[in-house]
């Protein structure tokens, strides 16, 4: 199938930004900057093996558009330079804000953060409804950054880019969702809507692409290069990292362990169709599970499912252990295709916390295919609801880097 070539590309970081040389050499030394603390020129050219006479040329571009400032320091000298003050290197944090959003079926987090990667303001806010129309979303997406850049008195307008994370299949590199079980449409291009809509750059990425990133940044993947994230929420999401970045495939349609299959003939899915992991895994799927078994008691949540089976009732306990089990079939599966350094397991503790029991690691040890080398770490991370929006607003930051370089040409 011939894919839309003239289709407008957005989401944009490095060379899929279409940044040239001089640009991606920008970005390496802006990156350079943010990771090492207080760099020196000295410092940057010997990170990033670079003649002294480039990082002075674009460390003076960057500077002149505002991303950087030099920062003296008299107390130590630069060894390389005989006595002369070590002039040190630091992003300007206030060069631009971002805001990160996130998704969910009920509510909406959002976080702005200053360039340096500082919260400045927070926001949670409840949805109109769980499955909107993609002009309700962005307006709701609209409102909730007003309120929370309102929380430090700047204006939407002076925001240089938004980057929300929805559940599903999206082709981040258009902001085109192919499905979301939070938008009543299929096949959005959600992208010239926010255009239309948000006065600033914006970008739509996988949710659990954005758990990845939030843990590659500040999480329990730093430092790692290959590893795989497993959300559990309303539904089952992964994020891939492969050799440090993240894998999304050829249509943005990748990734969707939830939407593997686990049975032939299994409960039906959000999705359509039948034998899906996260129908047995996801709180949608364990909900509909645990209704049909309920004899009349109120299940509304995965709590009220575990307090039924903790009061004996055996149905809610099958129905637990078989998400234990299905899960352990899925991140099984998971180990034997990509083998990773790391599992990272995240989720609030009361949805995960029969899915992480010995049983279920047991069983993974068993449906792996057997080697003399210990299983991939599988980490369990109760992330707090903010978790998915740290990791949009540092996708972000990212994102408007590349911008910002882009600009400077
Ligand atoms: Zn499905």
């Amino acid at each position: 199938m011939k894919r839309d070539s003239s289709a407008p590309k957005t989401r944009l970081v490095g060379e899929a930004a279409g940044l040239d040389a001089r640009a991606l050499t920008r970005l390496r030394v802006l990156n350079c900057i943010r990771n090492m603390e207080d760099a020196s020129r000295t410092d940057i050219a010997a990170a990033l093996k670079l003649s002294p006479a480039t990082v002075t040329f674009v460390t003076s571009g960057l500077m002149a558009g505002g991303l950087i400032e030099e920062l003296s320091s008299p107390s130590a000298p630069d060894t390389a330079k005989r006595g002369r003050p070590r002039v040190a290197l630091r992003l300007s944090k206030g060069a631009f804000h971002v805001a990160g959003i996130k998704i969910s079926r009920q509510e909406m987090s959002i976080l702005i953060l200053d360039f340096g990667g500082r919260e400045v303001a927070q926001l949670i806010t409840k949805l109109p409804e769980p499955c909107m129309e993609p002009l309700v979303m962005v307006q709701t997406i609209r409102q909730g950054v007003t309120e929370a850049c309102a929380q430090f008195n700047v204006s939407i307008d002076r925001l240089a880019g938004i980057s929300i994370g929805l559940a599903g299949q999206i082709d981040s590199a258009r902001n085109f969702v192919h499905w979301s079980s939070s938008l009543t449409e299929r096949s959005v291009d959600l992208g010239a809507l926010l255009a239309a809509h948000i006065p600033c750059a914006a970008f739509v990425e996988n949710d659990a692409n954005l758990v990845a990133k939030a843990e590659q940044l500040f999480g329990k993947a730093r430092g790692l290069n290959n590893f795989l994230v497993v959300t559990v929420e309303f539904g089952v999401g992964l994020g891939i990292v492969l050799d440090g970045h993240l894998h999304r495939g050829e249509r943005g349609c990748g990734a969707e362990l939830g939407h593997t299959k686990v049975s032939l003939h299994g409960p039906e899915c959000q999705c359509g169709q039948k034998g899906c992991l996260e129908a047995y895994v996801g709180t949608h799927g364990l909900l509909n599970r645990g209704r049909q078994i309920a004899d009349g008691a109120q299940i509304n949540s995965v709590r009220d499912l575990v307090q039924r089976a903790n009061q004996g009732n055996a149905e809610a306990a099958l129905v637990l252990e078989e998400a234990g089990q299905m899960f352990a079939l899925g991140l099984s599966n998971l180990i034997n295709l990509f083998d990773p350094e790391s599992i990272i397991v995240s989720g609030a503790e009361h949805r995960i916390a029969h899915l992480h029991t010995e049983t279920v690691f047991d069983q993974i040890r068993n449906s792996v295919v057997k080697v003399d080398a210990p299983l991939p770490e599988i980490q369990v991370h109760h992330g707090d609801d903010l978790m998915w929006a740290r990791g949009a607003a540092a996708m972000g930051i990212e994102l408007v880097s590349a911008l910002k370089v882009k600009e400077l040409a």
